[in-house]
């Protein structure tokens, strides 16, 4: 159950904000008050990259193995927890259940990824251009990781984080969204439970330009891991880049799915209504351009429109999310854009929209190329391959993309050209899994990978160790 106040986590203590000052979450779905989340500031954000600076040396001097222990316990115990997570997480975010449960076990399987990494966290040994010298490379941790998240799958936008930064023998302070800060306690609470030591998990809650800005501009912070939107990421990277922090920028995508004439229709079908609309379209990967071949496009568009008007509506995360959605879409009506199905809000008492399809966009107008992070996706029509990369690639983002096709030829070229981090073929625009590096190219990222043990190359710096076993010999 979702508690009713929510206050930071801090050394290992609940505290509420030094303000006093309290905000309000309502259920996406109904509108109703959930809870109340301490309005932190740069005091509170202070008292907590103090306590992570304080409990650094210590938890350093932990092995790897001991480490990836307790990562472990700490992904066991979300396991043995999970029913009681993804209910928090359907009381903040009002989407199913049964995605909460899915989005929690993937946490669980990242914990339990960055845990075997206490044995396997392989460095390297090389040559020396001087005799009797050996060298060999190892991991440091950095020091006070800042870890911001987005709001979409709460628990795996921290797990993704919290786990490999912990592990590499930082300490964190964590800053979820304010729009789900429940799950984040939640963590928090259990990383205590599963004996990461008070100061190395601390977690702050507030509004982003309050408490996030604060965290971001903090002196003592070496680095900013950063889930969210393009415009502010821009931020944060001007801002820690000043003092020369790590950022590691895990941004947003309009990303597309290609369908071919050669494609299994059905199959398209299936993952284009998954790809656009699961979660409400609130993923990063979320295929929010669909590009279809001319000779296919008629029964495509007849199959999808007829599928996406079978589903459900799940609630976007507030009324101001969906607002903005629907201004979008009656903008781009107004500039010649056409409605095929959704478009409004949908009958009940949360933040529904329909899921909208539109087509006759053009690729320079604002729809086609700002993110809405919602139930919105464009069907385009080429009549190429060559048309449909060009078209792909005409996007300030360039997250996942998608093709379907039976060419082999078709499919290697479009992995090839397509400017993604992610490249699925006869799929969805997919995430990632805990053992895959997942990030994007142009306005969707700096280059960081998060997840697989790309992740270990952010949350740590290498260091290179020269021995030289006999001084009388040099
Ligand atoms: P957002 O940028 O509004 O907020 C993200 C986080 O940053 C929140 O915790 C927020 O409180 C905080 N924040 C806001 N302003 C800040 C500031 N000035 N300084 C510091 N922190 C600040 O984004 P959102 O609406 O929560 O998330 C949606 C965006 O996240 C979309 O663009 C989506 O594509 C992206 N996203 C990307 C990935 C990925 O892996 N690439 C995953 C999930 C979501």
């Amino acid at each position: 159950m979702t508690r009713a106040e929510i206050p930071n986590l801090i050394a290992g203590e609940l505290q509420p904000a030094r303000s006093g000052e309290w905000l309000d979450k309502v259920r996406p779905a109904d509108g109703t008050l959930l809870c109340r989340l301490a309005r932190s500031g740069a005091g509170d954000v202070a008292a907590a990259v103090r306590a992570a600076r304080t409990a650094q040396p210590t938890w350093t001097e932990r092995t790897p193995v001991e480490r990836g222990e307790i990562v472990r316990e700490l992904a066991l115990l979300l396991r043995e927890r999970r029913d009681e997570a993804a209910e928090i997480v359907v009381d903040e975010t009002g989407k199913p259940l049964e995605l909460a449960l899915g989005e929690t076990d993937a946490a669980v399987e990242m914990g339990l990824f960055v845990a075997g990494e206490g044995r396997r966290s392989y460095g390297r040994t090389t040559t020396s251009s001087m005799k009797h010298r050996t060298v060999l490379t190892t991991r440091q941790p950095l020091g006070v990781a800042a870890l911001i998240t987005s709001f979409n799958t709460p628990l795996p936008n921290i797990a993704w984080k919290a786990f490999p930064a912990i592990f590499c023998g930082n300490t964190a302070v964590v800053k979820p969204s304010e729009h789900v800060p429940a799950s984040a306690f939640f963590f928090g609470e259990l990383a205590l439970e599963a004996r990461v030591p008070a100061g190395v998990l601390n977690v702050v809650q507030g509004f982003g330009a309050e408490a996030g800005a604060a965290l971001v501009e903090h002196e003592d912070v070496d680095l900013v891991s950063f889930t969210g939107s393009a415009v502010t990421g821009r931020w944060i990277n001007e801002t820690a880049g000043r003092r020369l922090a790590k950022v590691c920028l895990e941004l947003g995508g309009k990303n597309a799915l290609v369908v071919c004439d050669d494609a299994e229709l059905a199959n398209a079908v299936r993952w284009a209504l998954a790809s656009a609309f699961s979660n409400a379209g609130q993923r990063c990967a979320a295929a929010s351009r669909i590009v279809v071949f001319d000779q296919v496009y008629d029964a495509f568009r007849e199959q999808l429109v007829a599928g996406a008007k079978l589903l459900e509506p799940d609630p976007v995360i507030s009324e101001a999310a969906l607002e903005r959605m629907l201004d979008a879409v009656s903008h781009a009506v107004s500039q010649g854009t056409k409605v095929a199905a959704g478009g409004e809000r949908a009958a009940g008492p949360g933040f529904q929209l329909a899921p909208t399809i539109l087509e006759g966009a053009s690729p320079d107008d604002e729809i086609s190329r700002a993110e809405l992070f919602g139930p919105v996706t464009l069907l385009y029509r080429v009549s190429s391959l060559d048309d449909a990369i060009a078209l792909v690639n005409d996007s300030p983002y360039g997250l996942t993309a998608a093709i379907h096709t039976a060419s082999l030829h078709r499919a290697l070229r479009f992995a090839e050209k397509a400017q993604a981090g992610v490249i699925v073929v006869n799929g969805g625009t997919h995430g990632s899994e805990p053992h895959m590096g997942f990030g994007g190219v142009k306005d969707s990222g700096t280059g960081w990978r998060e997840a697989g043990i790309e992740a270990l190359d952010l949350y740590s710096d290498w260091k290179i160790v020269n021995l030289i076993a006999d001084p009388a010999l040099t």
